[in-house]
């Protein structure tokens, strides 16, 4: 792929011929990223970015990114594509990408010398970076968060914990919230920083789930020195940041989850060879969850690529992503019955369908989506009968 073109030159469906015909051609060597379940999940993320460098190598992963921050150019089109083709040929999603979905356009917008200088690193997996927002007191109330960062010299001294953090043991760099307004200065006080994992006073403590799934941290700072120029955003203005980063968390991280859940399907397909009627239905149930995800995500992501801003509607797609998550685990679950309980060689599978139990929490959990579009897309009026506000 010659560097030369520009993404005008290149349309998405140009980038996503030469790409699949690149991923055809290398099918053997690509062979170690074909979805697995991995042992662990610092070996998922090992893999992951394996397969980012080689991407990233060969030109496929830097177009979606500009060209200021290391890529070619384009924007979430090309960067859905690439997901969309790598779940066609049975490829795993890199870990490290869910997360630069997330973090990488704020930082483009927010930051944008951090961005030409370390997110070419990030989304090509040589570093690793977390979201550090949730706090023990603060996940679906955010705006109470606490950790308090203090404008000293040329630093910001940082101290507080964070919570629920995903590869938080294994990061480099965390984007956080922190507090730099008053104790009670709720959104008008928070301001987003990245902070270094190695800088002394950080303590990250991997954090496993119930399913013994370890992918999770909680971070403590113990008044640790954060170079000023490392604020993304103004100070103060975090809350605009979180807001902006939301729209692509539920964009295109859905993108990436639906790509997912579209592999898992096919594999319970294959493995189940439904011919009872009733096989058959449940199958075409989860399948119609997955379908509806997909139609919704592209819509939006068509949105984010059009550089409108998704408002709370998008709760809903936050809503659908749940529900094809747990439909197809729970699915899997009934027609794998009983060897999904017991062989281990479905431990895959049980172990994605706990997974998917956190699908309506992680990111804003399911209680909290519906009031939002029932207040503000709906206009419901409240239980008790009186009108809500906004
Ligand atoms: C798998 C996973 C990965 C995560 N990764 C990250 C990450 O990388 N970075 C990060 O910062 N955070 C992460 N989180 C944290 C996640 O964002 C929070 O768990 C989430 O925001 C909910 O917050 P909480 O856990 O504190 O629950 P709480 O906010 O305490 O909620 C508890 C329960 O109360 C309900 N509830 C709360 N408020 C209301 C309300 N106003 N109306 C109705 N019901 C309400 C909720 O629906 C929920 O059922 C992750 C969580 C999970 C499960």
């Amino acid at each position: 792929m010659s560097a030369m073109l520009t993404a005008e030159d290149l349309s998405t469906e140009d980038y996503r011929a030469g790409l699949r015909s690149w991923l055809i051609e290398r099918q053997s060597a690509l062979a170690p990223y074909r979805s697995t379940h991995a042992a662990t999940h610092a070996e998922l993320v090992t893999l992951g970015r394996q397969l980012a460098r080689e991407l990233w190598d060969a030109d496929w992963k830097r177009w979606g990114w500009p060209r200021d921050a290391g890529g070619l150019g384009g924007g979430p089109l090309h960067r859905a594509v690439l997901y969309d083709e790598l779940g066609g040929q049975g490829l795993l999603l890199p870990e490290t990408d869910y997360v630069a979905e997330v973090l990488g356009d704020a930082t483009i917008r927010f930051a944008p010398e951090i961005a030409r200088k370390l997110l070419a690193d990030f989304v090509s997996g040589r570093e690793i970076w977390a979201q550090g927002f949730s706090e023990p007191e603060a996940g679906s109330d955010l705006a109470s968060l606490r950790t308090r960062a203090v404008r000293d010299g040329d630093d910001y001294v940082v101290s507080g914990q964070k919570i629920w953090t995903s590869n938080g043991y294994l990061a480099d760099r965390l984007f956080t919230l922190v507090r730099t307004g008053t104790p009670d200065s709720r959104h008008r006080g928070i301001s987003a920083l990245l902070i270094d994992t190695d800088i002394p006073g950080v303590t990250i403590r991997p954090l496993t789930y119930a399913s013994g799934l370890d992918e999770m941290a909680e971070c403590f700072f113990d008044d640790v020195r954060v170079p000023a120029d490392r604020l993304i955003g103004a100070e103060n203005a975090g809350w605009g940041v979180a807001m902006f980063l939301l729209q692509f968390e539920r964009g295109m991280y859905a993108w990436m989850r639906h790509v997912w859940l579209r592999g898992r399907i096919r594999e319970l397909a294959a493995q189940v060879k439904a011919t009872d009627t009733a096989s058959a239905e449940a199958l075409g149930r989860a399948y119609q969850t997955v379908c509806a995800l997909r139609a919704r995500s592209a819509a939006t992501v068509r949105r984010l690529a059009a550089g409108e801003m998704v408002g709370p509607e998008a709760s809903a797609d936050k809503v659908l992503l749940a529900t094809a998550e747990q439909t197809t685990l729970d699915t899997a679950r009934q027609l794998l019955f009983p060897a999904f309980e017991t062989d281990p060689a479905a431990e895959g599978w049980r172990s994605d369908w706990w997974y998917t139990r956190a699908a309506s929490v992680y990111g804003g959990s399911g209680e909290v989506q519906r009031t939002i579009l029932a207040d503000r897309v709906l206009h419901l009026p409240a239980e008790d009968g009186r009108e809500r506000k906004g």
